[in-house]
């Protein structure tokens, strides 16, 4: 190649004119015509880009963990998502943002949710795609892997639209648990038609969400005092708020709620609460108004109050948790998957804008401290796809016992880490950027702003790292042992392949052996540490038997090794960055 590295540099850049989006253009005064300067070295938009196609490790990961039938599906979806039309919708969904109307013109009460063209071209999108059901639909091997990449490549552009899409594939199996309910809620759950309002008489499909926040008891559900009483004729009056309810446009949604023992044990029970009843009227369902929140601003999110409100129970009285922990698992689920989707963003919007823009004399991707950055983002997303999409097929209807409690224990151990993971993540992509990154007219400021909620919902990080606790030891028989059993041998898989790995696993196995005999105190203590290093050797010994060496190698010995960095970009010498940098 002729010329210098820095003239070789702008060449790439485009600035001689080689990118399919022109770089140059004028700045024109405001008499017309006269140009105060030129703009050039500014990256073009990333947009028209194939995200299935152009994500090596979302799409071997979806060959390898039995979706190859979906390829042509994820293909097209990724294409949709990479559009300019849908970028903009994704901006515009976050900027007008969802408004709360409680009543009508002529003061009836309608507790309902404007929301912007955009936010349902969205979700309309991702419904028609399954994105919420598919898993249920059609439940074949591969087909929560399917489902997850088609979640992720939604959520990786817009992910506020992702918590009603969640919620509605996790409200699945405990509706399920419900003949009658089931009978009635099944097909419109499945359903990929998003069309219609609240209780449209023709509205064929439902989304659901879930309602378990009290202002006195976010965690700690069991401090719920939501009343709920026998009305004797099948259902039941529910009395009382909740203080988080996300996507109350939804029509219908998970509640817990105390009951009074009659029917079974007092306790909490758990309802299905529609928000149009049968007879076309509307449920008691009061929006008192909505979060203002540091991000996730596409989706609504509410505080509501209850009174007469009309439930359907669902399992039996006083076991409302253990029913509804169902769909709390695939929510965890999906929060792992968000995160990663979002980490995909960072990394791609990251790597885009350092492959284009030169400083100093060249492209910022070239110069190694800046390749070590974009390189240790690649390597944490593909940490993240690849452990999102195992734990997907674990999700599958054919999961063997074995694989149950893998999945168990590791849906927990990866949803602490990954979504713990993300907010640094998203920082550091974002400062690849320069202030670029810090404006709203680049999507990581929002993403920045998104990422921290996926690891506040669903168990915040104290609240999972007990759970691993609980998993490892407090589950009824031999759980806690088969469980930890089903993925030590998992991890194990690639025991031999990176004496440093092997180190970290065999760690790992005394502190498990230290913490399951240390007092419930002691174990509380040193949960965050344990769950750290049981993610850590999963996702090491996933890359180890997934991933080229030069992204398994990088990962075990940047995050196991004796000289791990504290913060992104300081990989180990001899890293083979360009080898990272060219799956992404
Ligand atoms: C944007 C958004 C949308 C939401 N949407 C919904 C929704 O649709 N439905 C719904 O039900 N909820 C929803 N939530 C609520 C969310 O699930 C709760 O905020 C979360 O479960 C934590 O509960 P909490 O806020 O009461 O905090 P707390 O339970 O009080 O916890 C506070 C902190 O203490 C920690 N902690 C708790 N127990 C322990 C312990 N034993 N040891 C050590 N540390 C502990 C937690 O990890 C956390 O860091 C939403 C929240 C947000 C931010």
């Amino acid at each position: 190649m002729s010329g210098s590295p820095s003239q070789r540099a702008r060449g790439r850049a485009g600035l001689t004119g080689g990118l399919d989006t022109p770089l140059r253009g004028y700045s024109t005064g405001k008499n017309g015509g006269v140009a105060t300067h030129e703009v050039f070295n500014q990256a073009p938009p990333r947009v028209g880009v194939d995200e299935f196609g152009s994500n090596t490790a979302l799409r071997e990961g979806v060959a390898r963990y039995d979706a190859a039938w979906a390829i042509d599906d994820l293909t097209r979806i990724g294409r949709h998502v990479g559009t300019e039309e849908f970028q903009r919708d994704a901006e515009r969904a976050n900027r007008i943002e969802p408004e709360l109307r409680t009543h009508d013109r002529h003061g009836n009460r309608v507790d309902e949710i404007e929301y912007d063209d955009s936010y349902h071209r969205i979700i309309r999108a991702a419904v028609a795609e399954g994105a919420h059901t598919a898993a249920w639909a059609d439940p074949k091997p591969g087909a929560n892997v399917a489902r997850a990449a088609t979640f992720m490549l939604f959520a990786q552009v817009e992910p506020g639209h992702a918590c009603p899409v969640s919620m509605t594939h996790a409200a699945v199996p405990v509706v399920a648990q419900n003949d009658a309910l089931a009978a009635e809620w099944m097909p419109r759950l499945l359903s990929r038609d998003y069309s219609g309002d609240l209780g449209t008489p023709s509205k064929s499909s439902a989304l659901f969400g879930m309602a378990m926040t009290e202002k006195q008891g976010g965690s700690d559900v069991r401090a719920n005092t939501t009343r709920a009483v026998d009305a004797g004729d099948g259902s039941y009056l529910l009395t009382g708020h909740k203080w988080f309810c996300s996507a109350p446009m939804s029509d219908g949604f998970l509640v817990l709620a105390q009951t009074e023992g009659r029917g079974g044990a007092a306790g909490l029970g758990c309802f299905l609460v529609p928000r149009v009843l049968a007879d076309g009227s509307r449920n008691v369902f009061r929006i008192q108004r909505l979060k203002d929140k540091l991000g996730n601003r596409a989706n609504a999110s509410s505080e509501i109050e209850l009174e007469g409100t009309v439930g359907f129970l669902i399992g039996e009285e006083g076991r409302g948790v253990r029913t509804i922990i169902e769909m709390v698992a695939g929510t965890r689920l999906d929060c792992i998957l968000g995160t990663a989707a979002g980490m995909r963003q960072a990394t791609a919007e990251a790597l885009w804008h350092v492959r284009h823009r030169v400083a100093f004399g060249a492209l910022l991707v070239d110069q190694p401290a800046m390749t070590a950055v974009v390189a240790d983002l690649a390597l944490e997303t593909e940490a993240a796809t690849v452990t999102a999409l195992r734990l997907a097929r674990a999700h599958d209807a054919d999961a063997s016992d074995e694989e149950l409690a893998f999945r168990r224990l590791a849906t927990a151990v990866e949803k602490y880490w990954i979504c713990k993971r993300g907010p640094g993540h998203a920082y550091e992509a974002l400062e690849c950027l320069g202030g670029n990154g810090y404006t709203e007219a680049f999507p990581l400021a929002r993403r920045y702003r998104e990422q921290p909620v996926l690891a506040v919902w669903e168990g915040s990080g104290n609240v999972i790292a007990l759970d691993v606790l609980r998993a490892l030891t407090r589950e009824p028989g031999s759980a806690g042992s088969d469980n930890y059993a089903a993925f030590d041998a998992e991890v194990a898989r690639a025991a031999g392949e990176h004496p440093v790995f092997d180190a970290h696993l065999a760690a790992t196995r005394r502190q498990v052996a230290d913490v399951v005999a240390s007092d419930e105190r002691d174990a509380a203590a040193s949960a965050r540490s344990l769950v750290a290093n049981l993610a850590l050797a999963l996702q090491a010994s996933l890359l180890l038997r997934t991933a080229p060496a030069a992204v398994a190698h990088a990962f075990v010995e940047s995050r196991l090794g004796e000289n791990r960095g504290q913060l992104y970009g300081e990989l180990p010498r001899g890293t083979d960055a360009a080898a990272i940098l060219e799956r992404s």
